[in-house]
């Protein structure tokens, strides 16, 4: 079957599956194998210096050991490059492994040692970026100002778009425009490949934390990119070298995952309209983020198909209120994460921006939602609920006096 003429929906039920009526089964395979039996010397050698260079295994050599090559996380590659337009994918241990593959390979297969970061970022990539860790020069600007900052020894551009967690919009054509042929990556974790396709608009690498929507259950911490063959191999090279191939079963529950990817992403997505909508007209709240309301940009419904679905909100009782609204909820669970079947609220300045900078920091009256697939009435009492319980009394309010 050629998935390539089928419908969105169509290839995230089978994209990676092609062989398996040949094969005589049903569910996708799952290799659990650490190490595979070698034919010879001479073919086994052959296919590890193969797979060790950023190659795929010597078809008699076999694919030697899991950390080089694994059948079951390349069928998942295989599915990921088709629903994100790419010639190729390269899953890895978690995002941020992805991300740190994807500043090795691009520093050093240009021997270039630049990156251009545009700001919003999610804070552990920040972080990364900040950390000095991987050796490289990293100037962090607005996407306005990117042109500027681009020189002769820029290895790579990154970009988030929507940003975690204020959920900004960036144009990924004029960032392109302006990268002067610079590869630019685009982390694609919130708007998942149902929402947008950046290969489309020129980008050269989509990194996923596939432990968001891809997987979508909460159950697994993955990392990919889809991008060309030729940075797919200087990829697969750094994830052969530092250890960091995504584990098998990981693999298998993504490529499970990506089944139902379409149809949770848009429920989801109507559940966020809904909430963000409502939320917009309490008077606890300051400000709702969420492209679906207010698009500056004009990127939605051009770039990404629809405004997804994470909200954050500004709590007019800043801090403290997102302290005791974290701890009112009761549907939603109070972690850090996003993506899954069920909701979540978490505190990104205290969480999972705590490690970046204090220009970068988000204002700490913000608190993130991820909505899931519960029903958007049972969400809406619940955030109802923890608003009441955590709007601070206002000084100069009226008394009941009871006589
Ligand atoms: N990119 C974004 C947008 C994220 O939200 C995250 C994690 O929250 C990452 C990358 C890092 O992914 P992981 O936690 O799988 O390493």
């Amino acid at each position: 079957m050629l998935t390539e003429q089928l419908h969105l929906d169509s290839i995230a039920v089978h994209a990676g599956r092609e062989d398996l009526e040949a094969l005589g089964v049903h569910a996708l395979p799952l290799d659990l194998s650490s190490t595979n039996p070698l034919p010879d010397i001479e073919t086994g050698g052959t296919s590890y210096e193969m797979m060790a260079t950023g190659g795929m295994p010597h078809p008699e050599g076999g694919s030697v050991y899991a950390r080089l090559w694994n059948p079951t996380v390349a069928r998942f590659e295989v599915a990921l490059a088709r629903l994100e337009h790419a010639p190729a994918s390269v899953a890895f241990s978690s995002g941020m492994a992805a991300m740190s593959a994807a500043i090795l390979a691009t520093t050093h297969h240009n021997a270039r040692h630049h990156i251009v970061a545009v700001r919003p970022l999610y804070g552990g990539t920040d972080h990364l970026l900040a950390s000095g860790l991987l050796g490289v020069d990293v100037t962090f600007c607005d996407a306005a100002d990117l042109a500027a900052e681009v020189r002769p020894d820029t290895a790579m551009i990154i970009l988030e778009t929507p940003a975690n967690p204020t959920l900004e919009l960036v144009d990924i054509r004029a960032v392109v425009a302006a990268s002067g042929g610079v590869p630019v990556l685009v982390d694609n974790t919130f708007a998942t490949p149902i929402l947008q396709n950046p290969m489309d608009l020129g980008a050269s690498l989509v990194l996923h934390s596939a432990t968001k929507y891809l997987g979508g259950h909460g159950d697994v911490v993955g990392g990919v990119i889809a991008c060309t063959e030729p940075l797919a191999a200087a990829l697969r090279r750094v994830r052969a070298i530092t250890g960091s191939i995504l584990h098998p079963l990981g693999a298998y529950l993504l490529h499970r995952g990506l089944a139902t990817l379409p149809v949770r992403v848009r429920t989801q997505q109507d559940t966020a309209i809904r909430i963000a909508e409502h939320l917009s007209r309490h008077p606890s709240v300051e400000r709702v983020h969420f492209p679906g309301l207010d698009d500056p940009t004009g990127l939605v419904g051009r770039q990404m198909s629809g405004p997804g679905a994470m909200i954050s909100l500004e709590l007019r009782g800043g801090y403290d209120q997102a302290l005791a609204m974290t701890s009112a909820v009761s549907l939603f669970t109070h972690a850090v994460s996003l993506g899954g079947v069920d909701s979540l609220i978490q505190h990104p300045a205290a969480l999972t921006h705590r490690p970046v900078t204090p220009e970068a920091r988000p204002s700490a009256a913000i608190v993130r939602l991820s909505i899931g697939l519960e029903a958007a009435d049972d969400l809406i009492a619940d955030l109802e609920t923890a608003l009441a319980a955590s709007t601070p009394a206002r000084a100069g309010s009226p008394v009941l006096v009871t006589t």
